[in-house]
């Protein structure tokens, strides 16, 4: 089974070439032998995808992953988001007992004293209601670029995640952030009024500030680690849950 997704994600991923970003998620849809559902983070590139699936009425779930700690822009762009297109993107929270322990183990900001802390912190805000998000899904639908990041340059537009056993479509991944930029405001899509503010990609309000001028996307992105390993794991194929034994916390 999971080599003929393989194949087919192979095929896809040829496919998806020659197709706008909406034929690419209806090739997806019709594709995917299962539901699709598509995560957003509400950042521009996600918003151009949500547009694409409201206004056409594809039946794509849209859900985002609330970590708790989200800027007040995000949440105003999530509400704005509903009311233009009269849907409602589904919310998943972390699971309490495990937000819980995780603070109660290394504090309300513990991502910036320790890799280990950032990665627990992702596991638990994000990467564990990503799995209950794609559960059962036949396809995922994500809002990633080539361009965005030297760690996405070599991913494909269509792969088969192994570990979570599903197609992974990435529809505007040949697109530039300039065409996206343009395409929303063509079509009067809602975006982040932090993208005018040099936020040029948006995740969790404590890791996240402004670009300045000249450097990558996704330099803004716990900018504190190194740039190899900004990534939080949603992406990860087969990604590890992080432990959740943490040592050397600070007091
Ligand atoms: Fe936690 Fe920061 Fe990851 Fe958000 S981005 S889940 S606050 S470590």
């Amino acid at each position: 089974m999971s080599d003929e997704r393989r194949h087919l994600a192979a095929e896809l991923n040829i496919g998806f070439a020659a197709l706008t970003p909406l034929e690419r998620l209806r090739s997806l849809v019709e594709r995917a032998g299962g539901p699709v559902v598509f995560t957003t983070s509400l950042g521009i590139e996600d918003q151009m995808i949500t547009h694409l699936i409201f206004a056409n009425d594809l039946p794509i779930q849209v859900k985002t992953l609330d970590t708790g700690r989200l800027f007040p822009e995000t949440y105003t762009l999530w509400r704005e988001t509903e009311e233009k297109y009269g849907r409602r993107i589904k919310a998943l929270y972390p699971q309490a007992d495990a937000l819980e322990a995780l603070v109660n183990d290394q504090g309300i900001d513990g991502f910036y004293y320790a890799p280990e802390f950032r990665r627990n912190c992702c596991g638990v805000r994000k990467v564990e209601p990503l799995a209950r998000a794609i559960a059962g899904a036949g396809g995922w639908v994500t809002g990633l670029r080539r361009d965005q990041s030297a760690n996405r340059s070599d991913m494909d537009f269509v792969s088969f995640d192994g570990a979570r056993g599903l197609i992974k479509a990435n529809p505007i991944f040949d697109w530039s952030r300039d065409a996206i930029v343009a395409f929303t405001a063509e079509h009067g899509v809602p975006v982040n009024a932090l993208h005018a503010k040099n936020f040029l990609s948006i995740g969790c309000a404590p890791c996240t500030r402004a670009t300045r001028p000249g450097e990558p996307e996704r330099a803004g992105r716990w900018w504190w680690e190194e740039e190899t390993k900004r990534e939080c794991g949603l992406h990860v194929d087969g990604a590890d849950r992080p432990a959740r034994d943490v040592t050397n916390r600070p007091a």
